[in-house]
This record gives C-alpha cells, sequence and structure tokens, in this order.
C-alpha cells in the first residue's frame, strides 16, 4: 500500500490542515486515509466530494460495504423514520420493532435450510466480531478446538480471526490451499489445480498421521477480497461442503464482503449451491452503518445465555438502514444486474489486458473486480506467473486518484488493483470507471516503465 501523505497543491487551507493534523494525531496503523489523502464532506452513489472542491468515482464503496453507494434515498428515508418515531437508539440486545423487521427480512433471503430452521446471533457490530462468534459457536458444539482455513483469507483482525487469515504470524489454525488459478500452488492451475487442492484437503483430514487433528470447524470465503478478488471455483466448494459434511465438521462461510448481491447472486454461495453450517454477515447487511451477525443451523445452538455478549448488539439506525438495503437489492433485482454489468466489465478490462502485459491476471464475480499487476519483464514461474508488481499497482492507485478515481489494491503483494462499485452504477458510470482506469494504467506505467526482474516472487 502506498504511502502517501502529500496533499495536492491547489487543495483549500481546510483540507490541507484536516489531513496534516490527522497525519500527526492519528495511528500509525491507520490504513485507506494514507492511499488516499481525501477529505469527504458529501456523498451520493458512486460519487464522494472532497472538501478540495474535487470528486471523486468511489469504487471502494467502504471496502465493499455500500451495495447501494453512498447514501441510497431509500436507506437516508429508514434512518430517518427511526428518528423521528422516537425509537430507543440503543437496547442492548432486546427485541424490538426494528429489529424484528431486519430479521424477517434477512431470513426472506437466505437458503430454505437456514430460513426455516436456522439461528441469528447479533454480534459486536463489525465482521471480525461475527467471526469470533462463529468460532466460539463450533467449538462449543463440537467440543473441538482446532479450525482449518484456506492461504489468503481475510476474516479480521481481532486475534482469532486474525489466526484464521493469511496474514497470520503465530497461529494454531491449519492452513489449507485455496484454488489461486493464476498463482496455482500446484502449478497446474485451472480444475487440476483445484482438484488437487481438495485432495489436499481431504487427505489432511483423513491421514491420521497429517498432524491435523479433526477441526471444530472450517472457515472459508466464496470469493477471497481482500486476498486478491479470488473467486473459488462452484466445484471446489462444493467438494468442501461435501467433505466436512461428510466428517461432521462444521463449514463457516464468510459472506462478509461477497453478500447482498455483490457477486451476482444474493448471497455468492447461491453460485455453487451449497449451504454452510454458519454464515457469517455484516458490511452491507448494515446498509452502510456498522451491524453484523451470524446464522447458522440450529442444531449447532449449544451455547450458554451470554456467551456473546457485547454492549453494542442492538443497533436500531443500522438494522432499519439494513432491512432497507436488502429489501431494495431483493425488489430491483440488483444481484442479477451486478451480474451482468460485471460480465461486461471483465469483458473489457480482459481486453485492457491485452494490451497491457503489466496485467497478469484479470478476474472476478460480479462487481468484486481485480487486476492483477506482473512486471512484464520477468520470467514466468512454473505456474506461467510472473512476479507480482506492487509499486506499479501503487503508481495505478494513485494515477486513478489523480482522476477522481478511488480503487482499493489487495491480494498477497498488495499488487492487485480491486473495483468494488456499488450494485446502483448505470451503464455509462461504468464505462466512465473503465476509461479511467484505463488511462490511469498507460499513465502509470509511463512514469513507472522499469521492469524489476529481481522482485520477489514469493506466494
Ligand atoms: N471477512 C471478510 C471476508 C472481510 O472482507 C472483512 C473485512 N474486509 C472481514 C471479515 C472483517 O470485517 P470488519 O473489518 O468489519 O471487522
Amino acid at each position: 500500500m502506498a504511502l502517501t501523505e502529500t496533499v495536492p497543491a491547489a487543495a483549500p487551507p481546510a483540507h490541507e490542515g484536516i489531513l496534516r493534523r490527522q497525519s500527526l494525531r492519528e495511528s500509525a496503523a491507520r490504513t485507506y486515509a494514507r492511499s488516499l489523502p481525501i477529505v469527504p464532506v458529501r456523498a451520493r452513489g458512486l460519487t464522494i466530494e472532497g472538501a478540495d472542491g474535487r470528486r471523486y468515482l468511489d469504487c471502494l464503496s467502504g471496502a465493499g460495504t455500500l451495495a447501494l453507494g453512498h447514501n441510497h434515498p431509500v436507506v437516508l428515508e429508514a434512518i430517518r423514520t427511526v428518528l423521528d418515531s422516537g425509537a430507543p437508539l440503543h437496547v442492548l440486545d432486546l427485541a424490538t420493532p426494528v429489529k424484528d423487521d431486519f430479521t424477517t427480512e434477512l431470513f426472506a433471503t437466505l437458503p430454505r435450510e437456514l430460513a426455516e430452521r436456522g439461528r441469528i446471533q447479533f454480534c459486536g457490530p463489525a465482521g471480525t466480531d461475527a467471526v469470533e462468534a462463529a468460532f466460539k459457536l463450533v467449538r462449543t458444539a463440537t467440543g473441538r478446538d482446532g479450525l482449518m482455513a484456506f492461504s489468503g483469507a481475510y476474516h479480521g483482525m481481532t486475534a482469532e480471526a486474525l489466526a484464521a487469515s493469511g496474514g497470520a504470524q503465530h497461529t494454531s489454525v491449519a492452513r489449507l490451499p485455496y484454488p489461486y488459478d493464476y498463482r496455482c500452488p500446484f502449478g497446474t492451475g485451472g480444475e487440476r489445480g483445484a482438484e488437487l487442492a481438495a485432495r489436499w484437503t481431504q487427505n489432511l483430514l483423513d491421514d491420521h498421521k497429517s498432524g491435523v487433528p479433526r477441526p471444530a470447524g472450517m472457515i472459508l470465503e466464496p470469493v477471497q477480497g481482500e486476498g486478491g478478488v479470488i473467486p473459488a471455483p462452484d466445484g471446489w466448494l462444493r467438494r468442501m461442503r461435501e467433505l466436512t459434511a461428510a466428517r461432521q465438521i462444521p463449514l463457516i462461510v464468510d459472506e462478509v464482503q461477497t453478500g447482498v448481491g455483490r457477486t451476482g447472486t444474493f448471497w455468492a454461495i447461491e453460485h455453487s449451491g451449497i449451504v454452510p453450517d454458519v454464515l457469517v454477515l455484516s458490511k452491507a447487511i448494515g446498509g452502510s452503518l456498522p451491524l453484523a451477525v451470524i446464522v447458522y443451523r440450529e442444531e449447532l445452538d449449544a451455547w450458554q445465555p451470554g456467551a456473546h455478549a457485547g454492549t453494542f448488539r442492538g443497533n436500531q439506525l443500522a438494522m432499519a438502514a439494513g432491512r432497507a438495503t436488502l429489501a431494495h437489492v431483493r425488489a430491483n433485482g440488483l444481484a442479477e444486474r451486478a451480474g451482468v454489468l460485471g460480465a461486461r466489465m471483465l469483458d473489457r478490462l480482459r481486453a485492457l489486458a491485452g494490451t497491457h502485459d503489466c496485467i497478469g491476471d484479470v478476474r472476478g464475480r460480479g462487481l468484486m473486480l481485480g487486476l492483477e499487476f506482473v512486471d512484464p519483464g520477468a520470467d514466468l514461474d512454473p505456474g506461467g506467473a510472473r512476479p507480482a508488481a506492487p509499486q506499479l499497482a501503487a503508481a495505478v492507485q494513485r494515477a486513478c486518484l489523480d482522476r477522481g478515481l478511488i480503487v482499493e489494491l489487495g491480494g498477497r503483494h498488495s499488487a492487485v488493483v480491486r473495483l468494488l462499485p456499488p450494485l446502483t452504477i448505470t451503464d455509462e458510470q461504468a464505462d466512465a470507471i473503465l476509461d479511467r482506469l484505463a488511462d490511469a494504467i498507460t499513465a502509470a506505467v509511463r512514469t513507472n516503465p522499469g521492469p524489476t526482474a529481481s522482485s520477489p516472487t514469493t506466494l
């Protein structure tokens, strides 16, 4: 990630002062603020306006939170209705009409098995807390302790969620290969790579001397988001479902980023038809406000009252905004729209890759899209991939910002430029995004021409 702290030369004093005070006062751990030195003051749909008067097309969308873009009228209306009703804003986990409506709407979107026989736990309002809850739930239900997770995963920043993520330094979580076509750990890619990944997992589970005891649960993302926009093949997901079901291992699917229409179906699990034992949901379900839940099969509901308590599990505004968002996505077929538009954008991105040999791979599902930047001067590795080019990706991100386009970086080496636009964008807005991106890539390549043949190729 670029560590840009610069302020545009023509920026007005208020904008400059806010950015300067931020870099003086906020933690060294701040993230997006480093590569995106803007001061949002107004936003609507795809567009953010900065304190410097500049307008940006926002394809970061709150890290995939804003299914309907910024400040959608149905979201604002839902929030105003709660505010004007005199309803309490803070209620711990007590029952309220707002929560009842949210739960009903959410259950209407779920696969039948979960809708009819599922339980919901409202968690602390972040994806990571819902991941912690899922782990606690399956440990209690199975009486087992270990967990299985996948290389390149991202599940959050609290202790256990981090331990199950690809960036973990100390971990007791067994790590499994995720089918990453472009950088296939088995050097084959395609269906064969996914088959070998599945076989590895099966072997680990069945070999009594594998050194990995039967786990309390397995957690996976249907599309790895932060890991670099890596969609798992549907067949591989079905294999993971079969393997876990046959061995009474609860399967936890983390749809924090893929949910609410993002990948072209309401939930990404619908592509493969699998039904997990636990579904982890956050981001878009709160309609831009903080909300996180797990939904799980009732057989797992063996934990004790208070097993996952927390003061902020009753955010009424988030539930109202979330209910409005879920209903709007459902009523307007926005998941299908994301599928159609995403496929069109993917085609254009592939055409772009055809004219830029620094784009090693283009991939995505629905409106979750990524371009992996590589060093075109370096040799291909045995699997046919070139070394990642994180500096070039950072230069593309900066060039995008200069052109009024906000994009995110992700992937193993921060070399994947990610697009997560709202599901509500028009065809013209999609074209404007891609035009700016194409122009930014040309500019970044011009100013960063040098292939760095010695750059590391580690996975
Ligand atoms: N799981 C996934 C798949 C995510 O993408 C994220 C956030 N990017 C999280 C969990 C953690 O969510 P939060 O940042 O709200 O804790």
